[in-house]
């Protein structure tokens, strides 16, 4: 297919635009009409062949939805709705039709699902698979979720079990495969902690290392005193593992989820489980 061609077939896999997104794909730009009264958040993320997955391992719908929930779980973490998203893509040699369809069939039955309207984007050719993704979502005025405002006295929860992503990329079976390799971002749970979590952060790169980022900017620690394991995984993979997608959030008041610990004056950043100090060691590209 030639590009012309391409951008038809994925309009017509997109369907029609959402109520605010008065154009959609097929002019320079995308028109967006946002509502009054509320807070629009951008999140932007990179997904790129073996870095983030690799062609043997992962099949292509599950590249696609996994490029749009990382965007979507970083809305959840501010407490939003995702409103629309834009999608740049570089495909690489190897790449078919038949890839690019099943890669579109995984973002889109994301998108469908969260109600996130494919606004535009752009195509191109690279040495490897390279997905952009820019996810648009919007909070009340002044109600979004941020990570610097945890205070001592704060209990600490999380929104489920940890480490299945981790366990799921080595064993590639079961639940845990799933989980890694169609993680559900916790926008219905984000919607929620609205009004309620006084710091909020999503799990991309292990709860030892958010957790170590949410205290960071919010200036305080952390006292955990248990963490949920997924079944099957290690503690190793829940503390370090990363791409779980969970939220971590804090809360003066009991609000849903698993209570984990509690935030302390302490030393700004340092997280202890029962006592120890944890590393504050996960997923990082740059290591
Ligand atoms: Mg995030």
């Amino acid at each position: 297919m030639n590009e012309l061609a391409l951008i038809q077939r994925i309009r017509a896999l997109a369907g029609a635009p959402g109520a605010r997104v008065i154009e959609g794909i097929g002019d320079d730009c995308a028109i967006y009409r946002p509502r009054p009264e509320r807070d629009l958040l951008f999140t932007t993320d990179l997904l790129i062949e073996d870095t983030h997955f690799r062609a043997r391992t992962h099949p292509p719908d599950a590249v696609g939805w996994r490029a749009l929930a990382r965007g979507l779980s970083d809305v959840a973490a501010m407490g939003g709705e995702p409103e629309f998203c834009l999608l740049s893509l570089a495909l690489a040699r190897w790449t078919g039709d038949r890839w690019l369809e099943r890669f579109f069939r995984g973002f889109l039955k994301l998108a469908r699902k969260t109600r996130t309207t494919l606004a535009g984007g752009d195509l191109t050719r690279a040495a490897r698979v390279t997905c952009d993704i820019v996810v648009c979502g919007s909070v009340p005025k002044g109600k979004a979720l941020r990570r610097d405002g945890a205070r001592p006295g704060d209990a600490i929860y999380v929104s489920g079990r940890l480490g299945a992503a981790a366990l799921g990329l080595k064993t590639r079976r079961g639940a845990a495969w799933k989980k890694h390799a169609y993680p559900e971002p916790r926008l219905a749970h984000g919607l929620k902690l609205r009004g309620r979590a006084t710091g909020a952060i999503d799990l991309s790169d292990g709860l030892a290392l958010d957790l170590h980022r949410l205290c960071i900017a919010s200036g305080v620690s952390a006292e955990l005193d248990a963490v949920p394991v997924f079944h099957g995984a290690t503690i190793e993979q829940a503390l370090h593992g990363g791409e779980d997608y969970e939220l971590l959030y804090t809360a003066r008041k009991p609000v849903p989820g698993i209570r984990i610990g509690v935030i302390r004056r302490g030393t700004p950043g340092e997280v202890t489980l029962a006592g120890r100090v944890v590393e504050p060691r996960g997923w990082d590209p740059f290591r």
